[in-house]
């Protein structure tokens, strides 16, 4: 028996099963079919006349069942997604990431002249000094470096995760994104020749095959792990998560009630930060932020137990199991009652 021939329809309708919104990508090509003429701009050299500028994701021709403007018509429905294949079998299989709540890191192999400055290779992180000569030739390397300083485990050991090797040698890191949490795509801000698709963009599907070659699944694993907390931490640092303007639901305090002026301003910052905290960094946070505000509890500037409240309410916010959160709160704010803050000159 040979390889499996690849089937686009039933990896299509396999990844839509696990959750996956899919969409067509134009037979043995890496971008989306072309959408209906109305849709589509054309290229600056060969423009489409018939073109009418419209935002694609109010477009009517989703409703219609038309795969037009790419990843913004990506579905999870298996009868829009037979008629699609139906209608061009060799479409290749585009997975768009935040309508399936994945981010994908995209570490690319391209070569290319190496950063001389470490900054550039992973901005933000103070790099060891021992890194040899030579020994970075690609975005599988910093990656590797990436992993060290923060003395994580590579996924495809721990935690196993879905892993695609494109055409050109490049890796795909298949994760769910945190429940609640929203990220958006980069290139190269967590580092040199490290992407990521999130949001609006997307991942060709493993079983793919294009002119370059086939995207493959690394190993046999086929199940994807939540984004690492590393990982997520790193993300959030360059700029990768989407924090909403406003919260979505009313935060629930009432910081006014508890003081005002700059107190106020401190409580409601440590407050946020802890009902936004991610999952795995939660417990650190609620702990951070009860010892923050443990320094404004002495001299009757802060009532202890009122912050102890909305300390709680805070951290039932972001999910964390009260009987953790009440152990947390009570260390910081007995660590940071013993070293009261002086507010010399401060209004409050
Ligand atoms: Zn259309
Ligand atoms: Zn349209």
């Amino acid at each position: 028996m040979t390889a499996a021939t690849p089937n686009p329809l039933r990896a299509a309708l396999w990844l839509a099963a696990q959750g996956y919104a899919v969409h067509p990508l134009a037979p043995g090509l890496k971008v989306p079919v072309r959408g209906c003429d109305r849709c589509s701009p054309g290229t600056a050299e060969r423009p489409n006349s018939a073109y009418v500028e419209h935002d694609g994701r109010a477009c009517p021709c989703h409703a219609e069942g038309r795969p037009c403007h790419g990843v913004l018509a990506a579905t999870t429905d298996p009868d829009r997604i037979a008629a699609w294949w139906a209608r061009r079998p060799e479409a290749g299989v585009g997975v768009a990431a935040g309508p399936s709540g994945l981010v994908i890191l995209d570490v690319d192999c391209h070569g290319g002249e190496v950063p001389t400055e470490a900054e550039l290779l992973l901005p933000g992180i103070e790099l060891p000094d021992d890194i040899a000569p030579g020994s970075i030739l690609d975005g599988r390397d910093v990656l590797a470096l990436l992993v060290e300083v923060r003395r994580a485990t590579l996924p495809g050991c721990a935690p196993e995760t879905l892993t695609v090797r494109t055409p050109s040698g490049g890796l795909h890191y298949w994760f769910r994104a945190p429940a609640g949490t929203q990220w958006r795509p980069q290139a190269g801000a967590l580092g040199w020749q490290l992407d990521v698709r999130a949001g609006v963009s997307y991942a060709v599907a493993p079983g793919t095959v294009t002119r370059s070659g086939t995207y493959t699944a690394l190993g046999d694993c086929r199940t994807v792990a939540e984004l690492p907390v590393w990982l997520a931490r790193d993300l959030d640092r360059t700029g990768h998560r989407v924090r909403p303007e406003r919260p979505r639901v009313a935060l629930p305090w009432h910081s006014r009630g508890v003081s005002t002026g700059y107190v106020a301003a401190a409580i409601e910052a440590e407050l946020r930060a802890v009902a936004e905290a991610l999952p795995g960094t939660r417990n650190d946070t609620l702990n951070r932020a009860a010892f923050a505000l443990g320094t404004l509890c002495d001299a009757g500037r802060l009532d202890r137990a009122q912050v102890a409240d909305v300390l709680a309410d805070a951290a039932r916010h972001a999910g964390l199991p009260d009987r953790e959160a009440e152990t947390a709160i009570r260390s910081g704010l007995t660590a940071g009652t013993r070293r009261p803050r002086t507010l010399a000159g401060a209004a409050v």
